[in-house]
């Protein structure tokens, strides 16, 4: 038995619903296939889904401003109703501190005046009064927990930081992918799940759709590997990852959910807090906790796994980042129990992620997601169904790249940043702030 398709999209995670909602939109008979029971079941059901506009380059600030007015405007965004109720974006506020290794903001700065996004700069002082409860002293570089130095004052007050009032987070991802799945299927596009792709079927030296583990083929000119963390894989079976200079692989990640202080109303008076200086990152969570992650330090240890086979336990990791974190909020409890979340990062090689054709024709990738572009799927959506559009039209995008028009920020983008035949970008922090 086979099926016929216009277009087959490999993951039903944030990204993969993305691509299928926009080829949907432009009248595409899709297919979604996941292997997991619903969408959003992937990595994308353990994500922090902050929407920030700190990034190293130019395009990571303008794919974010240009996704942000997505999620502010969801429900049309979807353009279909969704009988679970539609996810939505919540307004925090995010704080970046300023340190050596961001060059104290200059450049993120610049990329955001030219973007127009409002934010305010804040010296230590101005600092400790518009956040009482944070510590404004110095604590980096980053150490680990066993080093004497952890915990202890560097130098005198950080160099500062920026508040950039538009930041937040949405409130639930994997209803943000049932969403997507529902705007998907009012259009011609349909889910396939419980459904394993093994195989990527190849005729006359061009993709032609995937075989499933029950051998079941399903048929298509287009097939777009949506993957997440097992994007290598998929990569693989379909024999295009020697063609590749930047490449993927899967990275473990320990979420910590910590409740906050005690007579802090994080939700009311906290911020999204990033925070090179202590290497951590947190965000308000709704029950007046708080989500702190990593925001991968040199001098922890990174742990590549195979993501069919890895130990999906909490490590020395956890109480790592909960006392790096109680560096900045001096009063934030480590308690002894862990909560939070375990799951994986597809990282390239320069943690700027991959939208980009391939050496097999109509096999196309949206991988590399690097931990931190959950809020850019929007925009990657639109983007990989232009360049789809595009080259099945017979543009030859490697030797000139495709420019996508963005529509809220008007400005063009230059598809080929994201090309796998890249050399490594040297301005990215080469962690997940991208
Ligand atoms: C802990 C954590 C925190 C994060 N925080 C943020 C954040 O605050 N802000 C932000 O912007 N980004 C964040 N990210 C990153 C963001 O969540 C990811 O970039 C995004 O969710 C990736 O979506 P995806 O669709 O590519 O992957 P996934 O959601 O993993 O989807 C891929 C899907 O492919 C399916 N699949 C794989 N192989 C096969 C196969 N052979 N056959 C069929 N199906 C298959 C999987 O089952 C899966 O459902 C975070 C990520 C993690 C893990």
């Amino acid at each position: 038995m086979s099926k016929q398709y216009d277009a087959i999209i490999i993951g039903a995670g944030i990204i993969g619903g993305a691509v299928g909602l926009e080829l949907a939109k432009r009248g595409s008979r899709t297919l979604n296939i996941d292997k997991l029971p619903a969408a959003g079941y992937g990595s994308t059901s353990n994500t922090c889904a902050i929407i920030r506009f700190h990034y190293s380059t130019a395009e990571g600030v303008a794919m974010a401003r240009e996704s942000y007015y997505s999620w502010l405007d969801w429900p049309k965004h979807v353009g279909a109703p969704d009988e679970k109720g539609m996810a939505h974006y919540i307004n925090t506020g995010c704080l970046v501190i300023k340190n050596e290794e961001n060059d104290y903001l200059e450049n993120v700065m610049a990329y955001l005046d030219d973007l127009k996004v409002a934010y305010r700069e804040l010296g230590p002082k101005e600092l400790a009064e518009f956040l009482p409860f944070v510590d404004t002293r110095q604590f980096g570089p980053p150490v680990l927990a066993e080093d004497p130095r952890f915990g202890q004052p560097t130098g005198g007050a950080i160099a500062g930081a920026i508040y950039v009032p538009e930041s937040g987070f949405v409130n639930d991802p994997q209803l943000a992918c049932h969403n997507q799945q529902r705007g998907c299927e009012a259009r011609s596009g349909q889910f396939l799940f419980n459904a394993e792709v093994v195989e990527i079927l190849n005729e006359d030296g061009r993709a032609a759709g995937v075989k499933l583990a029950d051998g079941t083929e399903m048929l298509a000119p287009v097939v777009v590997n949506a993957a997440g963390p097992h994007s290598f894989k998929i990569n693989r079976m379909a024999g295009v990852e020697d063609g590749m200079r930047i490449r993927t692989r899967a990275l473990k990640r320990e979420v910590c959910h910590v409740p906050a202080p005690k007579g802090l109303d994080f939700n009311l008076q906290g911020t999204i807090i990033s925070d090179g200086d202590t290497g951590s990152y947190a965000r308000p969570e709704v029950g007046n906790n708080l989500l702190v992650g990593s925001q991968d330090p040199e001098c922890d240890a990174r742990e590549w796994v195979d993501p069919d086979d890895y130990d999906q336990s909490f490590t020395v990791q956890w109480k790592t980042q909960v006392m790096r974190k109680a560096q900045r909020i001096p009063s934030l409890p480590i308690p002894e129990q862990q909560r939070g979340v375990v799951d994986l990062y597809d990282v390239s090689d320069d943690w700027i992620p991959i939208y980009d054709v391939s050496d097999l024709p109509g096999f196309y990738m949206a991988v590399g997601t690097s931990g931190n572009q959950f809020k850019n799927a929007p925009v990657v959506g639109k983007l990989m169904a232009e360049l789809i559009g595009k080259v099945e039209a017979g543009h030859d995008h490697d030797n000139d790249p495709v420019q996508f028009n963005f529509a809220y920020t008007r400005r063009t983008c230059n598809v080929g940043f994201f090309s796998r035949l890249r050399e490594v970008h040297q301005d990215s922090s080469y962690t997940v702030m991208g």
